[in-house]
């Protein structure tokens, strides 16, 4: 049985609804889907909005570059690309899954209203360069088109037949014997017609696309990142999908994937860089040169006097990334300051620097009898992040520990996943 998620979180919603674990596998999405959508099916009575959403939820996660756009970025990085957001009709994803009606009676697939053609969803890989200075990517993708020759028609008369193998439904049943006295009517696509019903005969075919009535074209997209473009946003190509005949065709859809930048760290239409002092400089003053993601050189310098602390920052204005659809304005670039000590120094060094440097606190010059009153201690070097980690893993461990006892194993969770 399918193990019932316990958490809700954002990108989890769909595999919740179809009832299904996040690694769950194409079967388990088809045998989850199946069972759910005949309870579920309005014509049995049941909720239309939850048959709807098992539609979107299935929809989805049966698709492996949807899932994987879900996955990392939810449900609403989706929405525009699905037409809209309301996604496909769901009765159409349902015959599309049944090839027909689960219910008998077989109903020809013909004749019904159009249906939408699947969106294309692609992510789209863009450095931080590209995203701050736009760029025009030329991408090559083949995709089906109606058939010039026959119009889609995959005739040459225009005409069809209707297919031998299932009388014209698009459908065959088949009938298993499961025992003595159990039999499984099963109802599936049609092989020779694949579940459209029809077929055109060997003479009257078209010779352009042999029948099937697309053929397959290669195409350039230009695809044009706008300056400040975020990661995570889509670029639409209405109906550059698949073409079929009778149908809406979908839209191509490319999803912004921003790459990682060995310097630069964004958030949002602000930048952020490190940089390392030696003590001399944190002290003295210093200057530098940045080279900006459109390659000029910024100069960056403190003013005459001022000390640049350890761990903290410095912004300058409208060095940040441009901002989207408005790219003469710029976010903050930030420049957070690390300073490397010197590991120790000599008596002369500390001398000389005692002679200019602030005299030391009160609090730290003790009488020898003061010092004769306390312990002797030893400090030793600590890696703190390290030790900290460490601690947590045990914490863990021990939380984990108490919770197999809580729980008492298997058998358990599998009733409480029962319906
Ligand atoms: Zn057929
Ligand atoms: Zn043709």
């Amino acid at each position: 049985m399918f193990g019932r998620a316990s958490k809700k979180s954002d990108g989890m919603r769909y595999y919740e609804i179809l009832g299904v674990s996040k690694n769950a596998s194409q079967d388990d999405l088809k045998k989850a889907y199946k069972k759910a959508a005949i309870k579920n099916h309005p014509d049995k009575g049941g909720d239309p909005e939850k048959f709807k959403e098992l539609a979107q939820a299935y929809e989805v996660l049966s698709n492996p570059e949807k899932r994987e756009i879900y996955d990392q970025y939810g449900e609403d990085a989706l929405k525009e690309g699905m037409g809209g957001g309301g996604g496909h009709d769901p009765f159409d994803i349902f015959q599309s899954f049944f090839g027909g009606s689960p219910f008998g009676g077989g109903g020809s697939s013909r004749g019904r209203r159009q249906r939408r053609g699947e969106d294309v969803v692609k992510p789209l890989k863009v450095s931080l360069e590209d995203l701050y200075l736009g760029t025009t990517k030329k991408l090559s993708l083949s995709r089906n088109v109606l058939c010039s020759k026959c119009k889609g028609k995959g005739s040459k008369s225009g005409d069809s037949m209707n297919c031998s193998g299932c009388q014209g439904t698009g459908m065959k049943v088949t009938i298993r014997h499961l025992g003595p006295s159990m039999i499984q009517q099963m109802q599936q696509p049609c092989n020779e017609c694949k579940g459209t019903g029809e077929t055109i005969s060997d003479k009257d075919r078209c010779p352009q696309c042999k029948g099937e009535k697309v053929v397959q074209e290669k195409k350039v997209l230009e695809v044009i990142v706008e300056k400040g473009m975020q990661n995570g946003q889509k670029i639409k190509f209405p109906g550059e999908a698949d073409e079929a005949p009778d149908s809406v065709t979908g839209d191509v859809v490319f999803v912004i994937q921003q790459k990682d930048h060995p310097k630069f760290k964004r958030k949002g239409e602000d930048l952020f860089v490190e940089h390392t002092l030696s003590l001399i400089e944190a002290l003295c003053g210093f200057q530098f040169a940045l080279t900006h993601l459109d390659g000029r050189q910024l100069l960056i310098k403190t003013n005459p006097g001022e000390v640049v602390k350890p761990d903290s920052f410095k912004a300058i204005n409208d060095e940040g990334m441009p901002v989207y659809q408005r790219p003469f304005m710029k976010g903050k670039l930030y420049i957070h300051f690390s300073v490397n000590f010197p590991e120790s120094l000599s008596a002369e060094q500390m001398k000389a620097l005692e002679a200019v440097l602030p005299p030391k606190p009160s609090s730290s010059k003790l009488s020898d009898m003061e010092v004769d009153e306390c312990e002797e201690t030893t400090m030793h070097d600590v890696n703190i992040e390290e030790e900290m980690r460490r601690k947590q893993q045990q914490a863990q461990g021990e939380a984990h520990e108490e919770d197999e006892d809580m729980h008492g194993g298997g058998p358990q969770r599998v009733q409480c996943a029962q319906q």
